[in-house]
């Protein structure tokens, strides 16, 4: 039955930035689907928790800081401990700084590109080490923006992490496909989540914006949890380094 290869039962998901937004929609898609989630989360945990063990489902929280690569194997290793295995990545925390690039600093340049682009290549490598232990492939999703396919404006380093997270999205690809590990991307549009609060509160901004969205609607959590839980399927086994956008049509006008 077609609807079988979408099921996670069994299988062992690392979220990060799980206690809000896209993450949290995500954790709660996956753990639908039936995975085990263990969540990132860096200062408070959220209820993403209490929401998946409320649905019967499995989840562990770890608290860590992703500014720097100094947890990423404690992350590894207390998902491990706690489930036995890893089967899905998906590195979903990420920061966005606004300044004009006449001004931009170079903190706002290092912590974006570390968060977002650093952080996402060793927790992959980590993640890739385990998959290979096991034997039998794993799933990587990485979160990426249309500012991986557009310029954008007064975001010099949150652009330039999000195109590398497109390029860097194929290569894992295809240096893991023949070890049977995935490796895409979710391109979210113009979400409804803290990252956009600044856009959202500008009446000019906000209304350009949604203009340009043939949805007519700024995205929700929810709209990702779908192609997430796709693209950590074995629905998705021959799906190799492609970036789907979840956008409402944004790019396709
Ligand atoms: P959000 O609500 O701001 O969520 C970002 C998540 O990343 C939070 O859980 C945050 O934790 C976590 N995070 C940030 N820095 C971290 C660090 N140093 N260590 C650990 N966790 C950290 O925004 P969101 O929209 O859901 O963002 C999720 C992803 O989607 C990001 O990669 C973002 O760039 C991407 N994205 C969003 C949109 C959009 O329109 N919203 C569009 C395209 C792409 P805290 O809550 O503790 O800060």
């Amino acid at each position: 039955m077609i609807l079988d290869s979408f099921n996670l039962s069994g299988k062992v998901a690392i979220v990060t930035g799980s206690n809000t937004g896209l993450g949290q929609g995500i954790c709660l898609g996956l753990a639908e689907a039936g995975a085990k989630v263990a969540g990132v989360y860096r200062n408070t945990p959220g209820d993403t928790e209490k929401m998946i063990t409320a649905d019967g489902g499995e989840y562990l929280g770890i608290k860590a800081d992703l500014v720097s690569i100094e947890p990423v194997q404690r992350i590894i290793d207390e998902t491990i401990k706690k489930f036995g295995r890893v089967d899905i990545l998906v590195n979903n925390a990420g920061i966005i700084r606004r300044e004009d690039s006449i001004n931009f600093t170079e903190k706002d340049w290092d912590d974006v590109l570390n968060t977002n682009l650093k952080t996402v290549f060793f927790l992959s490598q980590a993640a890739a080490k385990q998959f290979m232990k096991q034997g039998d492939g794993g799933k990587i999703i990485n979160i990426a923006s249309m500012l991986s396919f557009q310029g954008g404006i007064r975001v010099p380093s949150y652009t330039s992490s999000k195109s590398g997270i497109m390029g860097l999205t194929r290569l894992l690809a295809c240096e893991w496909a023949k070890d049977n590990i995935n490796v895409n991307a979710i391109a979210p549009g113009y979400m409804d989540t803290n990252n956009t609060e600044a856009l959202r509160n500008d009446p000019k901004r906000s209304a350009e914006i949604l203009g340009r969205i043939p949805a007519d609607r700024w995205g929700i959590p929810e709209d990702v949890a779908g192609p997430a839980v796709f693209l950590a399927s074995s629905a998705a086994d021959y799906v190799n380094g492609y970036t789907l956008a979840v956008d409402g049509g944004w790019l396709a006008r």
